[in-house]
C-alpha cells in the first residue's frame, strides 16, 4: 500500500513528491510523457541556450531557493545580468523605459501629466467590497493611463489575459488587501513596506544549465519513485483507500493507496470527473488556460543600431500588435548565445490573438520577425533566423473572475478527508515560485490526513490554506513601487 500517489511530473508533483520524501512518505508519481518538467524545458541547439517554457525566477522565494539547496544545485544559480533591471514597454511606436525612481517617473513618457495626477486619486478613493476586474480596480484607483499603459503590458507578460476578466482579488491579493485596510493602496503599499522584513535572496535569476535543471534534478533524487509513460489511468475507491490502474509498457500495474495528489492542470482533472462532484467538473475545476506560441529567434550583433541593453520589452494591446512581448535573452544571461548573436524569446498568442498559436510554424516566425524588425528597426527582416518555436496550448490558468471562490470550493473538497488533493499553478500564483509554494502547502495537508487516518481521528482539524501572493504581483507591487516614490 502507497501513502500518496501523485499524478503529474510538472514542478508542481515534483516538488511535492521532494516534500514527501523528506517526510519519508511512501509515494509514487506518475506521468503521462517520457520526461517529467511539464511545462520546463531547456534544450540546446546551433550554440544557444533556449528555455521553451519559464525563464526566469523573478525574485526567487524562500521555498524555491530552500528545494535549490537541498537539491545541492545552488552552485547553479544564475543572475541575471545588472542590465536586465532596464525594462521597457513598446508604447507610440517606441521603445519607453520603465522607470525606476523618482525622477524618471516624473519625466516617464509612459504616462501623460493628467495620468500622473489622476494616481494621487487613490488616497481619496473610496473602497469597494466586491470582487472586481483587473480592468476595473486599476480604473477606478489610478485611471485609465495606468491601466493601459502599465498593468495591461505587465498581464500579457504573465497571463496572456484579458484584464476585463481577470479578477483584481485573485491575481492582486495583496493590493485588494492593502486597499481594505488602508483605504488606500499606495499608502499601505508606504507602510507595508516600512515594516517587510521579507527575504531578498535574488533578485532576477535562472539556472546556468537552463531551467530544466531544476526538475532533471528532481528526478535524478526521485527516480525510483517516478513512473514515466503511464496510460491509461483509472481510480477506483474501496471504502478507505483508492486502487489506481495504469498501464506501462504493455504492462497493466496496480497500486493501492491511501490518498491521491493530482498535480496536473484541471483540463486533465476532466479524466477523472468519475471522482468528483458535478460541480467541480463543471465549475470549480473549470478554469480557462489561454495558448502561448514562444518563438525564439537570434540576430547578428552587427544588425542592430542599439546593443539591447535591458530585460526586453512588453507590448501594450494596440489593434495592429500581436506581440506581447519580447525577452532579450542574450542580455539577460550573456552566456546563451554565441558572442556575436543575439537571442531574443518573444510571446505571441493569448486572450485576444489565440487563433494565431494554431498557423503553421512558417507564418507564426514571419508575423513575430515583422514585428520585431519594426520594434527593433531593423531594415531586413531577413536577418532574424528562428531557431525555435513552441506553442503551449494551455499555457497559462487564467485567474478570471469567480476563481477565489473556486479556490474556496477546491479546499473545502480538500477538506472533506476523501484523501482527495490538488496542486498546480492554477491555485494560489501561476508562477514557479508560487507553485513550490502551493505543493509544499498542500503536502502539510496530505502529511496531517496521513497521520489523523493512521490514527483514526477522522475528525480532522481545519487547516485552511491562507492565499499566497504570486511573484507576478510583486510585478504589479514594484509598478506601485514607482508610483510610492512619487510621494516618498
Ligand atoms: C510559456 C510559459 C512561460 C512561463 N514563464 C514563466 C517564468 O518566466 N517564470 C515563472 O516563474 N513561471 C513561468 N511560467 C509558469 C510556470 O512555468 C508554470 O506555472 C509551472 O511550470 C506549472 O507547473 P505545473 O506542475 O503546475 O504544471 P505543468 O508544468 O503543466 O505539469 C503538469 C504535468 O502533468 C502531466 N500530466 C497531465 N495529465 C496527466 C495524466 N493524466 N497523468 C499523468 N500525468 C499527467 C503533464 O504531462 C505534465 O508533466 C511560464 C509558463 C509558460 C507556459
Amino acid at each position: 500500500m502507497k501513502d500518496v500517489i501523485i499524478i503529474g511530473a510538472g514542478i508542481a508533483g515534483l516538488a511535492a513528491g521532494f516534500e514527501l520524501h523528506k517526510n519519508n512518505i511512501d509515494f509514487q508519481i506518475l506521468e503521462t510523457q517520457d520526461r517529467v518538467g511539464g511545462s520546463i524545458e531547456t534544450i540546446s541547439k546551433d550554440g544557444y541556450l533556449i528555455d521553451t517554457g519559464p525563464q526566469t525566477f523573478s525574485s526567487i522565494s524562500k521555498e524555491t531557493f530552500e528545494l535549490i539547496r537541498n537539491l545541492n544545485i545552488e552552485d547553479s544559480l544564475e543572475e541575471a545580468n545588472p542590465s536586465s533591471k532596464k525594462r521597457f514597454v513598446y508604447l507610440n511606436n517606441q521603445l519607453t523605459p520603465i522607470p525606476n525612481g523618482l525622477m524618471e517617473f516624473l519625466k516617464t513618457e509612459l504616462l501623460s501629466k493628467d495620468g500622473k495626477i489622476t494616481i494621487l486619486e487613490d488616497f481619496v478613493i473610496k473602497n469597494i467590497d466586491k470582487e472586481e476586474s483587473v480592468e476595473e480596480f486599476f480604473t477606478r484607483r489610478f485611471g485609465r493611463e495606468v491601466l493601459k499603459n502599465i498593468i495591461q503590458p505587465f498581464l500579457n507578460g504573465v497571463y496572456a489575459g484579458d484584464v476585463k476578466k481577470l479578477s483584481a482579488n485573485a491575481v492582486f491579493p495583496k493590493l485588494k488587501e492593502l486597499e481594505e485596510k488602508y483605504n488606500s493602496v499606495l499608502l499601505g503599499f508606504i507602510l507595508s513596506q516600512m515594516f517587510s522584513n521579507s527575504f531578498k535572496k535574488l533578485t532576477l535569476c535562472s539556472l546556468k544549465e537552463g531551467m530544466e535543471c531544476l526538475t532533471k534534478t528532481l528526478y535524478e533524487k526521485l527516480k525510483n519513485k517516478i513512473t514515466l509513460n503511464t496510460q491509461n489511468i483509472e481510480i477506483s475507491r474501496a471504502k478507505d483507500f483508492y486502487i489506481v490502474t495504469f498501464k506501462n509498457n504493455n504492462k497493466t500495474i496496480n497500486y493501492t493507496t491511501n490518498a491521491i495528489l493530482f498535480a496536473t492542470p484541471t483540463h486533465k482533472l476532466l479524466d477523472f470527473n468519475y471522482l468528483l462532484p458535478d460541480i467541480y467538473v463543471t465549475d470549480y475545476f473549470n478554469i480557462e488556460y489561454e495558448p502561448i506560441s514562444v518563438v525564439v529567434q537570434s540576430i547578428n550583433k552587427s544588425k542592430l543600431k542599439d546593443p539591447l541593453n535591458g530585460f526586453g520589452y512588453l507590448c501594450t494591446k494596440e489593434p495592429h500588435r500581436k506581440l506581447l512581448g519580447t525577452i532579450w535573452t542574450s542580455s539577460v544571461f550573456p552566456q546563451r548565445a554565441p558572442q556575436d548573436k543575439i537571442l531574443l524569446t518573444s510571446y505571441i498568442g493569448g486572450a485576444h490573438y489565440r487563433k494565431i498559436t494554431e498557423l503553421s510554424e512558417e507564418e507564426i516566425s514571419n508575423l513575430v520577425s515583422k514585428e520585431i524588425a519594426e520594434i527593433l528597426q531593423i531594415q531586413d527582416q531577413s536577418s532574424i533566423e528562428t531557431i525555435h518555436i513552441k506553442t503551449h496550448h494551455h499555457a497559462i490558468p487564467q485567474y478570471n473572475l469567480g476563481h477565489t471562490e473556486k479556490v474556496k470550493r477546491i479546499e473545502d473538497l480538500m477538506n472533506t478527508n476523501a484523501g482527495l488533493f490538488f496542486t498546480g499553478n492554477y491555485l494560489y500564483g501561476v508562477s514557479i515560485n508560487d507553485t513550490i509554494k502551493t505543493s509544499k502547502r498542500i503536502t502539510k495537508k496530505i502529511v496531517n490526513f496521513l497521520h489523523e487516518s493512521k490514527t483514526s481521528q477522522n475528525n480532522s482539524t481545519e487547516n485552511k490554506l491562507e492565499p499566497t501572493y504570486s511573484v507576478f504581483t510583486q510585478v504589479a507591487l514594484a509598478v506601485t513601487l514607482l508610483l510610492r516614490a512619487t510621494f516618498a
